[in-house]
């Protein structure tokens, strides 16, 4: 009996969310899921395109990036995954893509302006956006190196990671997290939308004002607030 089926199962549904949201290309992107009383997770496995995937695929890993179940080579940013596993507690689920727009602001080394009420159901602050890593940490153990410059960079601005469950990485591209991995699939395509509004928006008036704070604390406690009554 296969004592890690569960979440393998869990981490390739959710990988199979990324190309049908159009969040990825080819072998691009990868859905991990976490069991915390195991002290592992299911990765996808490196460069195997998405309609060769199965839930008995999924490699099982350690929160110190070692293969402890599978046959095949965890994605290549597997201890990116691990180290922030290993150091937020609270996370269930973790996501990376190359997806476009957001991708496109990390390679502007921007964080996404606050311009909506779509941004602001999600976060009430600017999504924020690591700068590029140092020479010494890319030239090191980069994958590893990667997680510790989002946490770096959350504990930097004083973020806190439950709140604001997504990060670009300056050069590189975004990452999101969540409860579990269907959720933080979830964040990345919410991610994608608000890019490219903010794009556009940008586009359209170069000087467009953030959203006022009353509207913020609005759309923000209607879905996380005491008296929240978004959903059912
Ligand atoms: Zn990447």
């Amino acid at each position: 009996m296969n004592k890690y089926l569960h979440i393998q199962q869990e981490a390739y549904e959710a990988n199979m969310q990324l190309p049908k949201l159009g969040l990825v290309l080819f072998t691009f992107g990868n859905v991990s899921a976490v069991d915390r009383s195991l002290g592992v997770f299911a990765i996808k496995p490196s460069g195997v395109p998405y309609e060769d995937l199965s839930p008995e695929k999924m490699v099982i890993v350690d929160f110190d990036g070692n293969t402890v179940f599978g046959s095949l080579r965890p994605s290549s940013d597997t201890k990116t995954h691990a180290v922030l596993y290993k150091h937020w507690e609270k996370i269930g689920g973790i996501v990376h893509t190359h997806s476009t727009y957001a991708t496109a602001w990390a390679q502007a080394q921007r964080d996404i302006p606050i311009f909506g009420t779509t941004h602001a159901d999600h976060n009430t602050v600017n999504i924020p956006c690591a700068p590029p890593m140092s020479d010494e940490m890319i030239k090191g153990n980069y994958e590893y190196e990667t997680g510790f410059q989002i946490m770096n960079y959350f504990k930097e601005k004083q973020l806190d990671y439950q709140e604001v469950e997504m990060v670009l990485v300056g050069n590189h591209a975004p990452f999101t997290w969540g409860k579990n991995a269907a959720k933080a699939v979830y964040n990345s395509a919410v991610l994608e939308s608000v890019a490219q509004m903010a794009l556009l928006t940008e586009q359209i008036n170069p000087k467009a004002p953030l959203l006022k704070p009353a509207l913020i604390q609005k759309h923000y406690e209607r879905k996380h607030g005491p008296d929240s009554y978004y959903g059912q």
